[in-house]
């Protein structure tokens, strides 16, 4: 680079724009496509979207057409399209497939008063067809302006997967909402203020999180406050299950979540490197639990999110695998509730269903388990008095949390309670993380099996004979032996 470019792009000198975006007003209107296979199908299906009054002029129609009938308004003509047909339309896209005929259709219709695009041919274009991310009534129209086509589509592909499908339906919240702000709240700047906190805020969660009523009701409430006068922002909890410890297993919803918090409370099983993904500028509190070593007593916690969430912040609590399982997730919002905090609650891949898919043990299977249990191994006060017979049921896998401090006794209970000393047991040892291990045996042998291998939790314990379908189905794991 030399030192007049250097000087330039430090100004923030831009590149000239190949194109000027825009987006059209189709609806109602004519359009014409030209060509009848897939490529004419994808903008016939665009410009039905946008609600054009399609024309495809084609020889024969491609299957897709087939799907199209309910989605787009078209009418087929079975020729080639002269001047005339087109004159008018608001835009023509040509795309026959064939680089020949598309050249030849382009030179025919070449004058009419409409605006041409040819397929892959920038060169013969009036306007180029950009990748959509379709999130309607939000659109987001991605151009290289030729460039890279495919650039183009990999930022579409990133782009659908950091915006939620729900975004649509928070613009058009936002859409239906703005003339009831509008008449309460004559002043355009705060106005705008008030539609970042929205949107920064619980009433866009609410619309997320598919509860357009709530958000009605809050967004009501919210609008008479700002009208009178205005008030400190709500705070807001979201209780998130961050899955078993690979962060490739967090829902998009959490990691949504996790970008936007103030302050993170985590505990123990929550692995760092998820803690890592959590906004940069959040505060971290530790509040983990060790077996018998609690750093924080469960009602701490929920005082704490109580007093957080009272001081306007966005409190994330962090859990491993799923809130509501095992996670004593429903004593910390019962919390919440009491106090009139607003907080929503993520779900999270919970450790049995993570070990059970990277260990290769399937937790239920026609031909071996018709049901599955979820049970703790460990209660308030040491290892818990379990409904034995229900857990002993033939078909059934049983999925032990917290069980491993207790391995021995579990088993000697469950034999001394009539189960087959054989029945197939697996421990999964730290599972779907890079450290996984598995441990298979019976019944009679499970416990000293562990023991020798000297496994440290967190662990899963599965009973049943749906264990043995692990070595056929276990492809995954080529863990060196440990597995
Ligand atoms: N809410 C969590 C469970 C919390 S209880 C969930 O839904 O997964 C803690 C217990 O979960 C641990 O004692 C262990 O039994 C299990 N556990 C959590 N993470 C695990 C992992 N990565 N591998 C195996 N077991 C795990």
């Amino acid at each position: 680079m030399n030192a007049k470019s250097l000087e330039s792009s430090q100004a923030g000198i831009r590149e000239p724009m190949e194109t000027l975006p825009v987006f059209l007003r189709v609806r109602g209107k004519r359009a014409a496509v030209v060509g009848g296979g897939s490529a004419a199908a994808r903008r016939t299906e665009t410009l039905g979207r946008a609600g054009a009054l399609v024309t495809v002029f084609a020889a024969r129609l491609d299957h897709e057409f087939d799907a199209l009938r309910d989605k787009a308004k078209f009418e087929r003509v079975a020729r080639e399209p002269t001047r005339a047909d087109v004159d008018g339309f608001v835009v023509c896209y040509v795309a026959t497939g064939e680089e020949a005929d598309d050249e030849r259709v382009a030179a025919a219709i070449r004058g009419a008063r409409a605006l041409i695009n040819v397929a892959d041919r920038p060169d013969l274009c009036d306007f180029i067809a950009p990748s959509l991310v379709d999130r309607a009534p939000l659109v987001i129209a991605i151009s290289t302006g030729g460039a890279s086509p495919m650039l183009g589509r990999m930022l579409k592909a990133r782009l659908e997967s950091a915006i939620p499908a729900a975004y649509g339906r928070l613009a058009a919240f936002m859409g239906k909402s703005r003339a009831r702000l509008g008449a309460s709240l004559p002043d355009a700047r705060a106005r705008r203020r008030f539609w970042e906190r929205v949107l920064e805020g619980p009433i866009a969660e609410m619309v997320l999180a598919n509860n357009e009523p709530a958000a009605d009701a809050a967004l009501a409430r919210e609008i008479e406050r700002e009208a009178g006068g205005g008030a400190a922002p709500s705070g807001e909890v979201y209780l998130v299950g961050a899955g078993p410890g690979d962060p490739d297993l967090l829902t998009f919803r959490a990691l949504r979540l996790m970008q936007k918090a103030d302050v993170v409370l985590y505990d123990r099983l929550v692995d760092q490197k998820i803690v890592d993904l959590v906004r940069r500028e959040a505060e971290r509190i530790y509040v983990g639990k060790r077996r018998n070593d609690h750093t924080l007593p469960q009602e701490e916690i929920g005082e704490l999110l109580v007093r957080l969430a009272s001081q306007g912040k966005r409190v994330l609590r962090l859990k491993g695998g799923d809130p509501f399982i095992f996670g004593r997730g429903g004593e910390e919002i019962e919390t919440l509730a009491d106090h009139g905090i607003p907080f929503q609650v993520c779900p999270g891949i919970t450790a049995a269903a993570a070990c059970s898919a990277y260990s290769g043990i399937p937790l239920t299977h026609r031909d071996h388990a018709q049901a599955c249990v979820f049970v703790t191994g460990h209660g308030k006060n040491g290892p818990i008095d379990l409904d034995w017979s229900a857990l002993i049921r033939p078909n059934q896998t049983v999925a032990i949390y917290m069980g491993l401090g207790h391995l021995d006794e579990l088993a000697k209970a469950f034999v001394a309670h009539g189960a087959d000393p054989d029945l197939p047991a697996a421990v999964i040892d730290n599972g779907a993380r890079a450290n996984q291990r598995v441990v298979t045996g019976t019944l009679r042998t499970i416990a000293d099996q562990a023991r020798a291998a000297a496994l440290r939790g967190p662990t899963i314990i599965i009973l049943g004979t749906v264990v043995a379908l692990r070595d056929k189905l276990n492809w995954y794991a080529s863990d060196g032996g440990a597995g």
